[in-house]
């Protein structure tokens, strides 16, 4: 039985000082929640003030991404070694980065290495554009973004896969719960391939994409989906702390 997740990508949103405020807002309801592993990914500089802050919880910590490269002459970037000592997870790949920021499969494939060579749980986000979804090539580009971030990667249990169908990132249009259920299921079939069946039997998928406490029943109702990557509802307390209510429930009452 795999452990449903729901993580938060705060993205480049909260001051250090909001986003303490937002921490201590949902703390305490959200430690509470048992059987679902919480993992909230504030920006870069509030990783440390907030590591302190959950220290004792039953809540994780993410980065939203980093250099591939443990340190050096590298201006301006973040090293899986620094977010060694303060996460547990580290958001890769995720559309913003490959789009707004030029990063290839290639480049995420290093970084997923490094980050395992960290002890750090990457979440790989793969997902198709409006235009390849409309051309039918949603199973073609996940295969591709899949195979080639896990290429030369060790089958690892602790790995996240997170689908994120790129036209339904912060638009308000959210996939079917079967859309996401028939690709996440395509997906553990390609790693299984690529690793091995139990291995990918194993491996958490999320689906990602305007997720709300107002449609996460959808997709966690689907056995095939194993949590959420939450956007813009992981930045207001009561709406995350819903999702994770709900999720601890269906996935409570499906065991
Ligand atoms: C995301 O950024 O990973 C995401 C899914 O955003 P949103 O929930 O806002 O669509």
């Amino acid at each position: 039985m795999r452990i449903p997740m729901i993580a938060g990508n705060w993205k480049m949103n909260t001051t250090a000082t909001e986003a303490e405020r937002l921490v201590l807002e949902m703390l305490e309801r959200l430690d509470r929640i048992e059987g679902v592993e919480k993992v909230l990914c504030p920006p870069f500089v509030s990783l440390v003030a907030i590591s302190m802050m959950l220290q004792n919880s039953s809540i994780q910590l993410g980065a939203q991404n980093m250099y591939f490269e443990a340190k050096g002459a590298y201006t301006g970037e973040i090293s899986p070694l620094m977010l060694s000592e303060l996460c547990e997870f580290v958001i890769l790949g995720h559309s913003e980065r490959r789009w707004y920021f030029g990063e290839t499969d290639e480049i995420v494939n290093k970084k997923v290495g490094a980050a395992l060579t960290n002890k750090l749980k990457p979440i790989l986000c793969v997902g198709e554009r409006l235009e390849e979804n409309e051309a039918g090539k949603t199973d073609e580009v996940v295969n591709r973004q899949v195979r080639a971030g896990l290429k030369d990667i060790e089958p690892v249990r602790e790995f996240v896969i997170a689908y994120e169908p790129v036209w339904a990132i912060g638009t308000g249009k959210a996939a079917s719960g079967k859309q996401a259920a028939v690709t996440i299921e395509f997906i553990r079939d390609v790693v299984g391939k690529l690793w091995n069946r139990s291995t990918a039997q194993d491996l958490r998928i999320l689906y990602g994409g305007s997720v709300t406490s107002a449609n996460i029943v959808e997709f966690l109702s689907r056995p095939e989906i194993d949590g959420a990557l939450v956007g813009g509802a992981s930045l207001k307390a009561e709406e995350f702390v819903g999702i994770v209510e709900k999720t601890a429930e269906i996935k409570k009452r499906a065991k």
